[in-house]
């Protein structure tokens, strides 16, 4: 196996040993490329979602939020294209049964086939196969499909079972969540008191069939997309496009992303409404290079115009300073938070040599995403009046921050399980806690530091403002 499976497998392992993420269903035999997140995962995302919503709304005048259902009139699919054109090329192995992405497949030729059609996509695979270099990677054999539209919409059935049933009434569960922020532009123009140019922000579920799915969270058929629309006159959007794409990279940053981890790509095919597309690619030791995370769009009138062209709403803006009517340009930033998630703990993975022979493996996550801030020990759990003590701090810290008592296997042990989790900090109440030998140490705990390992002695009085300083 590979130095980079290698990572791979540690991170997938760890993050099911230590409550990260679970594979969904498991008890059943797991449900494909679905997972759920334990309570360390939860945390973790909450964390991530939060900075993210602190940057995108929090921080700014010009930017509102919305939470918008996950079912939308079947027609609003229609409107967008998704309905006919949300599809990816299938490759099918007829020996085993494996499933292609026929573009990936081309993409490991060098072909790029990035939005090309069904057409070029069979005459390229033709070629190969002529060429006798065409043969499924999972078995060898050379008896593989033609490519076949597939597509990534996955229906649903609301209502009553005979309208549930009719083609036409499909009901589909959302593949992306701006579609509900485009259907609210209007309510939102008129109760926010917002005038353009602003966005609307949303976090939420999104779900598509995706045809292979097997990087962990990277591509999941569930999942949760962080999405902000920026709506603006045509005039603007060369220099806000710029500016959102300064302002999402320095956000990178944040998350304890060093520069050289993270890249731009340029989308050299565009949709055909589309002015300029760029990606954030970051480098998964894990997945074995750069890969999408992020996308930012320039996406013209294209939503809005559909939207209106379908509802027969008239979706326009009128500009009471320049008496001009038009309709609204977009500007789209869109994350997907496994995504980010599998970043941070692809970047945070880190195994390290304490002592000859005595490797730790600690998440070296930035403090402020840590799912758990300060762990509190009690030295021994048999001694009433030290875990009394340790109680008293936990229930005093945890005021404040996410924290954990444990008790439990010697301090050592702890230290470990907390390294792995990420925890910043550990407090330790120990016999000085109680003054017996050292009336001078009466009150104060050791306080070790996740990354140094080292180890200081502070009275409980003076933890609160220590950790207020240390865990910004
Ligand atoms: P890809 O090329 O990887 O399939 P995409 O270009 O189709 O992604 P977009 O439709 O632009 O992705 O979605 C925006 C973001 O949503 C992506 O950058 C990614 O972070 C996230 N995302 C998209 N599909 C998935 C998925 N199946 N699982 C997890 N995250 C996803």
């Amino acid at each position: 196996m590979s130095e980079k499976n290698d990572v791979f497998e540690k991170i997938v392992s760890l993050a099911k040993r230590r409550g990260f993420v679970f594979p969904s269903s498991e008890i059943y035999g797991g449900f494909g490329a679905i997972y759920d997140y334990g309570h360390y995962g939860t945390l973790l995302k909450n964390n991530i979602r939060d900075l993210w919503w602190k940057a995108m709304v929090q921080l700014r005048d010009d930017v509102v939020g919305l939470d918008s259902a996950i079912f939308m009139h079947p027609m609003a699919w229609k409107a967008s294209g998704h309905v006919d054109g949300f599809n990816d090329p299938q490759v099918d192995c007829r020996q085993c049964k494996a499933r292609f992405r026929a573009d990936h497949l081309l993409e490991d030729f060098g072909i790029d086939a990035d939005k090309a059609t069904i057409e070029f996509i069979n005459a390229e695979l033709g070629k190969l196969r002529e060429a006798g270099k065409l043969k499924c990677s999972n078995c060898g054999s050379r008896d593989l499909t033609d490519a076949k539209v597939f597509s990534l919409m996955v229906k649903s059935n609301l209502g009553s079972p005979t309208e549930a049933l009719s083609e036409e009434n499909v009901v589909y569960l959302r593949p992306e969540t701006c579609g509900g922020i485009y259907l609210e532009y209007k309510n939102t123009v008129n109760s926010a008191r917002v005038k353009l140019p602003f966005g609307i922000a949303q976090v939420g579920k999104a779900f598509r069939n995706e045809i292979v799915a097997r990087q962990f969270i990277f591509r999941t058929r569930e999942f949760e997309q962080m999405e902000m629309q920026y709506f603006h006159h045509p005039s603007m959007t060369k220099e806000k496009y710029e500016e959102w794409k300064q302002s999402r990279w320095t956000w990178y940053a944040l998350l304890g992303i060093p520069e050289d981890k993270i890249r731009f790509h340029k989308h050299e095919k565009l949709a055909h409404y589309a002015s300029e597309a760029y990606d954030i690619e970051y480098d998964y030791a894990s997945l074995g290079g750069f890969k999408e995370v992020e996308g930012i769009h320039a996406r013209g009138d294209w939503d809005l115009s559909q939207h209106s062209k379908f509802s027969g709403d008239d979706l326009t803006y009128f500009d009471e300073k320049t008496n001009e009517r038009f309709i609204p340009h977009i500007m789209e930033t869109s994350v997907g938070l496994a995504r980010l998630f599998l970043m941070v703990l692809d970047n945070a993975y880190t195994e390290e040599e304490v002592k000859e022979g005595d490797v730790r493996t600690v998440m070296k996550f930035p403090k402020s995403l840590a799912p758990v801030k300060v762990a509190v020990f009690p030295l021994l759990k048999n001694k009433p009046e030290l875990v009394a003590k340790a109680r008293e701090v936990y229930d005093m810290l945890k005021q404040e921050w996410q924290c954990e008592f444990d008790d439990n296997g010697n301090v050592g042990k702890r230290y470990r399980r907390q390294d792995e989790i990420g925890t910043p900090y550990c407090v330790t109440v120990d016999f000085d806690t109680l003054g017996e030998e050292d009336a001078s140490l009466k009150d104060t705990v050791t306080v070790r530091d996740r990354d140094t390992m080292e180890q200081v002695r502070i009275p409980v009085a003076e933890l609160k403002d220590y950790f207020a300083k240390n865990l910004k």
